[in-house]
């Protein structure tokens, strides 16, 4: 970690903010108008018709951390919770995303659990019904929901992609999150975008473009001491913001059908 890091940090966020001035999506911040610039007998006031564009092409993403309140999600041998990771890398990619013009919508933004009001024993269900209704209420929405990863073997690490069969515009996203990530944080990790079985809930229902990442393995000391630092956290972070915006603009080129 240290300087090494830190420095492929800054390069990082320089891509991204780069990505976003490339792509220049509606709500990236612009100059203000002069007098100048509004030609004879062009009212200088915004129109419904700016109004209408600017919704119309504003890319929006959900990010959905995973797990919450009385759910934990996996644990380090340390003893850190993922609800608690899961949360500091969403927050952490949202605020990349917004400084590139994207809009952001969150599942969650603190350690409350999705299941108001169900019964214990009701409450995971409740929760992940939730969460797919947040995706339901937007489908033109990405939606992308972070996890860590745990496994009897503590030799495994890396992050990997899974994506939902509904769509194939998952797929295309899953492999420009896995590309970036090969590209600027783990470049010997071989493990390949897998489609999402019945087992992941949100995935198995989505219509629209859903991945779910998987950020680290827990059960892996060397990752799980990583992903417990606000740096590494960054990193992950603006990995995934890079391979969103890849995605967006692969999109506007040639829309996936
Ligand atoms: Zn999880």
């Amino acid at each position: 970690m240290g300087k090494r890091l830190r420095a492929l940090l800054g390069l990082m966020l320089v891509s991204v903010g780069f990505c976003g001035v490339v792509l220049g999506f509606a709500g990236a911040p612009l100059p203000p108008h002069t007098a100048r610039d509004v030609p004879a007998g062009v009212s200088a006031e915004p129109t419904q018709d700016a109004d209408f564009a600017q919704a119309v092409f504003r890319p929006t993403v959900i990010l959905d951390a995973g797990h919450g309140g009385e759910d934990g999600g996996a644990v380090s041998a340390a003893g850190a919770a993922e609800k608690t990771l899961n949360l500091s890398i969403t927050l952490a990619l949202g605020d990349m995303l917004r400084a590139n013009g994207v809009e952001v919508i969150y599942t969650r933004t603190d350690d409350n659990g999705l299941y108001d009001g169900a019964e214990p024993g009701h409450r995971k269900m409740a929760d992940l019904k939730n969460r797919l209704a947040v995706h339901q209420a937007h489908p033109d929405a990405l939606f992308l929901s972070i996890h860590m990863n745990t496994f009897s073997d503590p030799r495994y690490d890396g992050m990997q992609f899974f994506y939902s069969k509904h769509h194939p515009s998952s797929e295309a996203l899953a492999e420009m999150l896995r590309q970036a990530n090969c590209t600027h944080l783990q470049p010997d990790n071989t493990r390949a975008c897998k489609a999402a079985d019945s087992t992941i809930y949100l995935l198995d229902r989505a219509e629209g473009t859903s991945v779910l990442a998987e950020c680290g393995f827990l059960s892996n000391p060397e990752e799980a001491s990583a992903l417990m630092t606000p740096e590494y956290r960054e990193q992950v972070a603006a990995v995934l913001c890079i391979g969103i915006l890849d995605y967006l603009y692969h999109i506007k080129e040639s829309p996936v059908q």
